[in-house]
């Protein structure tokens, strides 16, 4: 619809009995979208859930082999002319300005970028060591920072708009046990995001962020470490974790990495065309989030 002074529900409607007579264009045909993370659970739905709106997509990661191999899927599903893969660790400047040149290279410009690649980490504060800090520092608000300015630097060069997607977590709102490094960094990227709506607002740059709870199905960072210290906080394995955040949420539903994506999607979409600066958490309703 084009702008207009007050909104107008009979022009609306002959709008859409137009549109209900033509065949549905893909709402991101066209669209050039690079995801950081893009091999692992979160990054890889949120490829998929791109691609299926007509977009291209450039995998960004550092994991040579899952990267392969994600390629290799996506590709053999939606066609090897919409997906691309660049190895690209985020916490190295050379790296991500180089990683986005492929981008524009190899597809032509950039018109979503969906910052994700990341990391959970768990550790009670006395046993939080420098290396452990910095760890959650580099590849999440300073990750984020630097595929960001990239995507700005674009974005103003090409003179038409951007969109950024942040995938942060609730930890970045509500303090989770034993994890302040993980919590701090993931509270800096939500602020960064509200800084870049600010500044990139006069040029139709939009940034929203996406604040997964805990989502166990499909996310290597539920393989490892993390997932030790965590079963270790809670005193449970995988399955009482997975259950217990199930409870928690006022919903009693789990979340996955697709519930991610779909969320991920409206950011990245006009739907959410008048939104910028703001979250959506996707976390079934946690009930650390309401006083009852
Ligand atoms: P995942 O481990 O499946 O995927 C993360 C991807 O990021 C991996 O493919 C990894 O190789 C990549 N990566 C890590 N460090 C990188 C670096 N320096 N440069 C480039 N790529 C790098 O995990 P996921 O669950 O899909 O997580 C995606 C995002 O969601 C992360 O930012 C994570 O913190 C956030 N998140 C996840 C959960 C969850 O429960 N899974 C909850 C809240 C937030």
């Amino acid at each position: 619809l084009p702008e207009q002074e007050a909104f107008d529900i009979e022009y609306w409607l002959l709008e859409e009995a137009k549109l209900a007579r033509m065949p549905k264009p893909k709402a991101l045909a066209g669209k050039i979208a690079l995801v950081t993370g893009g091999a692992g659970g979160i990054g890889k739905a949120t490829a998929v859930r791109l691609l299926r709106e007509g977009a291209c997509v450039v995998l960004a990661d550092i994991d040579e082999t899952a990267l392969a191999n994600a390629t290799e899927e996506l590709s053999g599903v939606f066609g090897k002319d919409f997906v691309r893969p660049v190895i690209v660790n985020v916490t190295r400047e050379e790296a991500v300005i180089a990683g986005f040149a492929h981008a524009v290279v190899e597809f032509g410009g950039l018109d979503i970028l969906v910052s994700n690649a990341g990391l959970a980490s768990s550790a009670p504060i006395e046993e939080t060591t420098l290396e452990l800090w910095n760890k959650n520092m580099d590849i999440l608000s300073t990750g984020y920072f630097l595929v960001s300015r990239e995507a700005f630097r674009l974005f103003r060069a090409q003179k038409i708009g951007g969109n950024v997607v942040f995938v942060a977590s609730k930890n970045g709102l509500a303090a989770s046990p034993n994890a302040s490094a993980y919590c701090t960094a993931k509270a800096a990227e939500i602020h960064l995001a509200r800084c870049l709506a600010l500044e990139g607002a006069g040029e139709q740059i939009r940034v929203n962020v996406v604040n997964p709870d805990a989502v166990l199905r499909g996310s290597k960072i539920w393989a490892g470490e993390w997932l030790e210290q965590r079963a270790s906080t809670y005193k449970t394995d995988k399955d009482g974790l997975e259950e217990m955040y199930r409870e928690r949420s006022l919903l009693k539903r789990s979340v996955f990495p697709e519930d991610i994506a779909e969320a991920i999607y409206f950011f990245a979409s006009d739907a959410s065309a008048k939104s910028t600066g703001n979250i959506i958490n996707v976390d079934a309703g946690n009930a650390q989030s309401f006083t009852r």
